[in-house]
């Protein structure tokens, strides 16, 4: 994998996925997603906005490897994750973790601390017997917060709070030393006074380790705060529709689902929400993936739909400055 310092560390070029749904008789296929391109280098950060069914999480997966793309391309380092050799897509996997939405189901309830972080360091010759185990257990221990360690290894999950659980899940995706981290809904499932702190806790290692992210989530104002100086893309319908630098998109949204979103966000001044318009939308039906719309997947709840042109071409994502791109009728595309 000796590729030059410019290549990205992950990349999804084009990538498409389909899934068949329906009953005994009839299955019907629904495409996910379609056209993601994404490139991430070390320690960048990545933010995946939009509502939930939007292919979020499929393309998170598609990311990791879990799923194989019916189409396009998932490079790792600048090579084909499904052209790789048995041990490169070993390699690829320990250095491309997902960390996932429920703490609860994520941990088993039947594992203690130490067997849920020493399964991964014994099953990847990172740790040859227990002393090893629990000397890095430990400082992953330390590392999430969760002190004095030896308190916690022998604690079951229905033992700790939902934030201490989604520190060991964060801890046993740590253990690997991944250089990419594609966190899905990380905080979604906890206590909203506790998830600055695991966010930030994943910021932090992003500067001890620079750690890559993939953060996955439908919470704009987290996605704001996690990738303030990175990236975000906004996703409708399994296709990115807007993206760009963080605190560019959101000081000037372009695309009318962009803006609709950032609409609706309360700010921490009342006086500003209250004063906010709120961009109202055609439809609040989020169509079904089985009736996906014609033309533009946003024209049945857009209010700058055009009839005859939204409704009948599909936009693409055009570059409309450096850095930013928009797949809207309204840029030219
Ligand atoms: Fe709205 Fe048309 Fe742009 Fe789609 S292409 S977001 S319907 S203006």
């Amino acid at each position: 994998m000796g590729k030059s310092e410019n290549t990205p560390l992950l990349e999804l070029r084009g990538v498409y996925k389909a899934y068949k749904v329906g009953g005994f008789l009839r299955k019907v296929k629904v495409n996910a997603i379609e056209d993601i391109w994404l490139s991430l280098g070390e320690a960048d950060i990545i933010s995946l906005v939009g509502e939930s069914g939007c292919g979020k999480t499929t393309t998170g997966k598609v990311a990791v490897g879990l799923l194989k793309p019916d189409k396009g391309e998932v490079l790792y380092k600048g090579k084909n994750i499904w052209e790789m050799t048995k041990e490169e897509f070993k390699e690829f996997r320990r250095n491309v973790q997902m960390m996932h939405q429920d703490p609860y189901s994520s941990l088993n309830p039947m594992l203690t601390v130490y067997k849920t972080l020493s399964a991964p360091l014994f099953r990847h010759g990172l740790a040859s017997d227990r002393e090893e185990a629990v000397e890095r257990i430990a400082r992953l221990l330390r590392l999430v917060g969760l002190t004095p360690p030896e308190e916690y290894m022998e604690k079951y999950p229905h033992q700790l709070s939902g934030g201490e659980r989604q520190r060991v899940a964060f801890a046993r995706t740590l253990s690997l030393n991944p250089k990419l981290i594609v966190a899905d809904e990380p905080v979604s499932m906890i206590d909203v006074s506790l998830r600055a702190s695991i966010l930030n806790l994943m910021l932090d290692m992003r500067e001890k380790f620079k750690v890559s992210y993939v953060y996955i989530t439908h919470d704009l104002i987290t996605a704001r705060y996690f990738s303030r100086k990175h990236l975000l893309m906004i996703m409708y319908l399994g296709s990115i529709v807007e993206t760009g630098q963080t605190d560019r998109i959101i000081k000037e949204p372009l695309h009318p689902y962009t803006q609709v979103l950032l609409s609706a966000l309360p700010e921490p001044d009342p006086r500003i929400t209250r004063s906010k318009k709120l961009i109202a939308l055609r439809s609040l039906d989020v169509p079904s993936l089985l009736r996906m719309p014609t033309g533009c997947k946003f024209h049945p709840r857009c209010p700058f739909f055009k009839k005859g042109l939204c409704d009948v071409k599909r936009p693409t994502l055009i570059e409309v400055e450096s850095g930013r791109r928009v797949a809207c009728h309204l840029y030219g595309s």
